[in-house]
């Protein structure tokens, strides 16, 4: 007699990137306390990866392993179940719907990569084919906005300029595939602290606007012209907060970096290469100095939240 067969949970997989912003301007913060961004995200080849297995009606679950897991909330402060949670609600038309998502993360915690935003544009994708769901990509954008700002361009990838407060996206005019070198810190840093910083630092900030110089150098897919166009309006409130940085931005430019900025809110520095060999000397090198954590070569751009076959 033959054991009865256990039936496999049917799950779907999502890959989703980090980002880093190759321009981020920050305007005045506007009443509602959300500041205006002019930025240039670009997508990189460092992945969290997100599965969806069917639970019991009405049962949302999260699990998180790999880096940073302990920092990351499983309650409904989590991006992802709030993704699921969402999309349930408003596209599930009353279906007995339920889900179990187990993340796997390589992009830190809190390193300004976007992870918790990432997280929620993968689950939005993962329910969305559990359930075979009909959502357009409009509508997703839609939803990823009512999440958080960076959510929009996790679905995208690619390099996209954000207007808003980031989660308008439009794909950018941009060529050619860069080498960088991720640089991660020792301990992270409070995105809303950093903000705040930079208003006691910037009262005078204006509208911001991408610098016309970054956007040709995208378009001509120079690397040297856009090591040297990179600009992040967070740098400053973010060296305030954690001064080391300064130094692992120098120390990067040292060991022969074409260029160094401070990812989003930081910590997590990014340097752009001029190859692969180089990215890995320059992993070496920044790793043995002590001035990052760990450090991980990766290009940009790539898609953004893909199904896994
Ligand atoms: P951003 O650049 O979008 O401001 P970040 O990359 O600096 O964010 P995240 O990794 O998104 O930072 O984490 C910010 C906070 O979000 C964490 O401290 C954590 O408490 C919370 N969070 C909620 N859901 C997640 C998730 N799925 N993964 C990581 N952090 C999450």
């Amino acid at each position: 007699m033959s054991a009865p067969i256990t039936p496999v949970p049917a799950g779907v997989r999502v890959r989703v990137p980090a980002k880093i912003n190759l321009a981020l301007c920050v305007g005045p913060p506007r009443p509602d306390g959300f500041h205006p961004l002019a930025t240039v995200y670009q997508a990189v080849s460092l992945f969290d990866e997100i599965q969806a297995v069917w639970d019991e009606p009405g049962v949302f679950t999260v699990s998180v392993s790999g880096e940073g897991a302990s920092q990351v909330p499983c309650d409904e402060r989590n991006l992802a179940l709030r993704a699921a949670r969402l999309l349930a609600a408003k596209h599930g038309d009353g279906q007995p719907l339920g889900v179990a998502l187990s993340i796997q993360k390589s992009i830190p915690v809190a390193g300004g990569l976007a992870g918790g935003s990432s997280n929620g544009a993968a689950a939005l994708l993962a329910c969305a084919d559990l359930w075979a769901l009909d959502v357009s990509l409009e509508q997703m954008l839609a939803l990823a906005a009512e999440l958080g700002s960076d959510v929009p361009f996790a679905l995208l990838g690619g390099t996209a300029l954000g207007g808003g407060r980031g989660e308008q996206v439009v794909p950018a005019l941009a060529r050619g595939s860069y080498h960088w070198v991720l640089g991660f810190g020792w301990t992270g840093l409070s995105t809303p602290a950093v903000y705040r910083t930079y208003d006691e630092l910037r009262p005078d900030a204006t509208k911001p606007q991408v610098p016309a110089e970054l956007m040709a150098a995208l378009r001509a897919g120079d690397a040297g012209r856009l090591a040297k166009a990179l600009v992040n309006d967070l740098q400053e409130p973010a060296f305030h907060l954690q001064p080391q940085l300064r130094r692992t931005l120098e120390t990067g430019l040292d060991y022969g970096a074409l260029g160094g900025i401070v990812s989003g809110s930081g910590p997590t520095c990014a340097f752009l290469v001029a190859s692969e060999a180089a990215a890995i000397d320059l992993c070496v090198a920044l790793t043995a100095d002590g001035v990052v954590r760990t450090a991980r070569p990766v290009v940009g751009p790539v898609p953004g939240a893909r199904l896994l076959g």
